[in-house]
């Protein structure tokens, strides 16, 4: 045959760079074998076996010839056989994938013993020893390659305690757990209709096979599906010499970290179980003893076990997890990859490397993620205090909140104190509710609905689509199916890493990060809190790299201030429109409902000083730094009263005689306004366009602002930006009347405010005839929320509940296009107005203002595509700067 096909490498053979084609573990055995380490011999059956046994169903051509050939070496190096009546060689058969999965796949110890060779090993290493393996093999085989319930040989192991009074495992005798392998063998006849195979080679050839078998699990699907870990990998397998920790008190096995990956502290840090074999250590049946011990039970191998960490450590420069057994005082070891630890280690453990020579700050950039940052950003329940939940939904916002329950936005923002807001669902005319509110509880949506987008990029804790609750607007309350009633006003706390709410406060700890970034710590305390430490050193080294600028989507001079707090290099994003919520709603049915100039004047003329000291204050905040501002973008009706309660009203006043003029020509407005498709409707520029005197007003607003803030020596760096454009012509016709406004107040007042006028890019053609508006724009911002909504035609308040569920499902796409920006189109569209826009007009400013700013796998796609800057909420400044260094090195 032209190809001659390995599947099966000896250890010796391999290294960490084949993790694809050997597993983690393979891979980790190779590299300890060549290091020269104490790993005991064996080789590794390829993931490439297990994809096409899988896909046959049958060994793959050639397989069994090479593992008899592998085995004859593995026999020879240990100068022992496979069932040898008198000194039997044992294997171990394990799985090991290229991405570990604890506890998902199975392993096998002790292979090769069978009546017979089971007297040889009782000769070479005691009665208990032998019979003690054998019982495990039994139980092992049996649960993982015959499929039978583990209980059951659980349930004759108990007898047998039972029977001889013994308490642990190890207090069984030899002749117990020889009575205990004919109860098993019993077991595996009265369940399978076999006997327990007592060919050592067909016990192996039979595990090699359910150890592929074991990728399709159910659990280890679901597992896959969870950490996104592909489906097609297949696993490798392991068969290794057996070495015996359960040799007696001076044998033992464990488990050990070279630095704790919990919190990161440097040291070794471990478990140790003595006269003990594989599992024992992990499955629970005995306490293990912490590492430290092993120095006064065995000295000479606790150095060794001291010094080959150290050495893998600096060998995989990072923190590595390890398996090892001592037998009779000599030490083996069995398993290491690149462990895995908490966001707070993560940041510690790169900058220990980083301080000990080890790793470049490059790399320690490399070593953590913006979304472990955004964890140590989320404000925690405290583990300590244990507490049954009164029900669960879809965790969409990670953080604890605790505070009364409210029921709706306007309770919210009046209450004194925290409080959660609970909802069926949210509107956007629940956001004043949801920024008032510490937590927002939702019945239904999902991970990506209004409240968990709005929450998330606000860093507030969110749980949604708790549909066990039972929502009453009315009766202001809501009930769990266990009967506890949560009224108004009774506290309840929520978890937004875990979904579980809770009736009553659950204590919280709040993040040191986030007090950092607040600049509420002392450099004594910044200093005295490791992870805060080694965070703002992280955030120093992103900085100093990073291409990409971070602005903020702030509206509000206390978001302003925050988002610079927080590192912010100007505002992205500065919406107008919760300048005509609240009380100057009335200001604009006013001007909605106007019929003739004065009427709309003087309602305009109310609104701007309203805007104006609002811009006032934003400015203010962000002395000095650009501070893009959005021109009225949402549909006028949104700011109207609801069509059926005005329609009630007016309906009502009717009947009673006295109707009242102003709501029947408001009642006319709503319905003249109303629309099937608000998203396409009468927005944006449109709006700018058709209502007369709103674009007006605001610039005015702005410019005046920007003149109040220079008389008073501020540096205030306005610039306007037209939404939803889709021509050319839209952008000249507002291009003109803001330059018409500008040019007015510069003549009233005296000072020239130099505001640039941009534009949003955020429909496909806008994108799409990019050249010719940059010919006209200072600068472009994508708007990626509506460009995605417009690019795919969905709607994002609809698709949720609707059918991405079963887009998901049927692997349309893996992530939301809302939350991670789809490349393949509308990243597209993005990189052609990129291109023709910077063709067009070499001082051309591009941004992007949408959702997608702050995710990190959409940063480094803004960053690839030479956007100079991304704009996100506040919270998500350190976040998205984090990503911006790391994309850049
Ligand atoms: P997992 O991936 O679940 O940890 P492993 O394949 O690592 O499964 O094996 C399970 C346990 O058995 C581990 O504690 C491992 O160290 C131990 N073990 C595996 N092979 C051997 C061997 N040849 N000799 C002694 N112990 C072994
Ligand atoms: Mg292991
Ligand atoms: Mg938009």
């Amino acid at each position: 045959t032209a190809t001659t096909h390995r599947y099966v490498y000896a250890f010796a053979e391999g290294d960490k760079d084949h993790r694809d084609l050997l597993g983690g573990k393979g891979a980790g055995l190779a590299e300890m074998t060549n290091l020269g380490l104490p790993v005991p011999p064996g080789f590794t059956i390829t993931t490439e076996a297990c994809r096409r046994y899988l896909a046959t169903s049958d060994d793959p051509p050639g397989l069994a010839e090479e593992i008899d050939e592998h085995l004859a070496r593995l026999e020879a190096d240990r100068g022992k056989r496979l069932g040898d009546p008198q000194d039997p060689l044992l294997v171990s058969v394990r799985s090991g994938a290229k991405f570990s999965m604890p506890g998902m796949m199975d392993t096998v110890l002790d292979i090769g013993l069978n009546d017979a060779a089971v007297l040889g090993l009782a000769s070479a290493g005691g009665e208990r020893f032998a019979w003690d393996s054998y019982r495990r093999l039994i139980q092992m085989f049996g649960a993982t390659v015959l499929g039978i319930e583990a209980e059951a040989f659980t349930k004759a192991l108990e007898e047998a305690k039972h029977r001889s009074g013994a308490r642990r495992d190890i207090d069984l005798d030899a002749a117990a757990l020889r009575g205990l392998v004919a109860d098993y063998k019993r077991i595996v006849n009265a369940t399978t209709g076999i006997d327990f195979p007592q060919d050592p080679r067909e016990q192996l050839d039979m595990t090699v096979r359910a150890v592929f078998d074991s990728w399709n699990t159910d659990r280890a699907r679901v597992y896959r599906r969870s950490e996104r870990i592909p489906e097609d990998l297949g696993t490798a397998v392991n068969v290794m010499a057996m070495v015996y920790g359960n040799l007696g008190p001076d044998s033992g096995t464990g488990v050990a970290f070279t630095r704790d990956p919990a919190t990161g502290a440097p040291g070794v840090y471990g478990d140790y179980l003595a006269n003990a074999q594989g599992e024992d250590v992990v499955a629970g049946v005995r306490t293990p003893v912490p590492l430290a011990q092993l120095e006064h039970l065995d000295p000479a191998a606790y150095t060794e076990l001291l010094r080959i960490m150290a050495q893998l450590e600096a060998h995989y420069r990072d923190l590595c997890d390890i398996e090892f057994t001592i037998e009779h005082g000599r030490l083996w070891m069995l398993q290491t990859r690149i462990g895995k630890r908490t966001a707070a280690a993560a940041f510690r453990i790169a900058l220990q490397l980083v301080d000990d020579n080890r790793i470049s700050v490059e790399e320690a950039l490399g070593r953590v993620t913006a979304e472990q940052l955004s964890q140590l950003m989320f404000p925690q329940f405290d583990t300590e205090a244990k507490a049954e939940p009164i029900a669960a939904g879809v965790p969409a916002s990670p953080g604890a909140a605790v505070g009364a329950a409210v029921f709706d936005a306007a309770t919210a923002e009046r209450h004194d104190g925290p409080t959660i807001l609970v909802r069926r669902e949210t509107s956007p005319d629940d956001l004043p509710g949801i920024i008032a509110a510490a937590g927002v509880l939702t019945s239904r949506g999902g991970k990506t609905s209004h409240p968990a987008v709005a929450a998330r990029g606000m860093g507030k804790t969110c749980v949604v689509g708790a549909d066990d609750l039972q929502i009453d607007y009315d009766r202001k309350q809501f009930t769990t199916p266990g009967g506890t009633a949560v009224r108004e006003g009774d506290i309840v706390s929520i978890d937004g890493a875990t979904g579980a709410v809770y009736a009553g406060a659950i204590p919280v700890v709040p993040p040191p990060v986030v007090e950092y970034f607040e600049g509420r710590l002392t450099r004594e305390q910044r200093r005295a809190d490791p992870v805060v430490h080694a965070v703002a050193r992280m955030m120093t080294y992103a900085d100093e790299r990073r291409h990409l600028g971070v602005h903020a989507n702030a509206d509000t001079p206390a978001d302003a201030a925050r988002a610079r707090r927080f590192g912010a290099d100007g505002i992205g994003l500065c919406r107008t429109e919760h300048m005509f919520l609240g009380e100057r709603r009335r200001l604009v049915e006013r001007l909605v409902i106007a019929d003739t100039e004065d009427e709309r004047d003087s309602a305009l003329a109310e609104l701007l000083p309203l805007q104006l000291g609002d811009f006032t204050g934003v400015f203010a905040a962000m002395d000095g730094l650009p501070v893009t501002i959005r021109l009225l973008d949402p549909p006028l009706h949104e700011f109207l009263p609801d069509f059926t309660e005005l329609s009630v009203k007016v309906a009502l006043a009717e009947a009673r005689g006295e109707s009242d003029e102003t709501d029947i020509r408001l009642l006319a407005a709503v319905r003249r306004l109303h629309e099937q498709n608000p998203m396409l409707g009468l927005r944006g520029v449109r709006l700018g366009l058709v209502v007369p005197g709103l674009v007006a007003v605001q610039v005015r607003a702005i410019a005046l602002a920007a003149t109040a803030r220079i008389k008073a020596g501020g540096d205030p760096r306005p610039e306007i930006m037209v939404p939803l454009i889709g021509s050319v012509e839209e952008f000249d016709l507002m291009h003109a009347e803001i330059r018409r406004v500008l040019d007015e107040v510069a003549v009233e007042t005296g000072i020239a405010v130099d505001a640039a006028i941009g534009t949003m890019i955020e429909l496909p053609r806008a994108a799409l005839t990019a050249g010719r508006i940059a010919e006209r724009a200072a600068f472009f911002s994508f708007g990626t929320n509506d460009l995605t909504q417009t690019t795919w035609g969905f709607s994002r308040d609809d698709v949720e509940g609707s059918f991405f569920p079963v887009y998901f499902a049927k692997g349309v796409f893996a992530d939301s296009p809302f939350e991670s920006l789809d490349e393949e189109g509308v990243g597209r569209l993005v990189e052609l107005a990129v291109e023709e826009g910077r063709a067009a007009n070499r001082d051309l400013v591009i941004g992007v203002c949408g959702e997608h700013g702050g995710d990190p796998s959409s940063v480094r796609f803004f960053d690839r595509i030479g956007l100079d800057y991304v704009s996100c909420s506040p919270f998500r400044v350190p976040i998205a700067r984090l990503e911006a260094g790391r994309a850049a090195v």
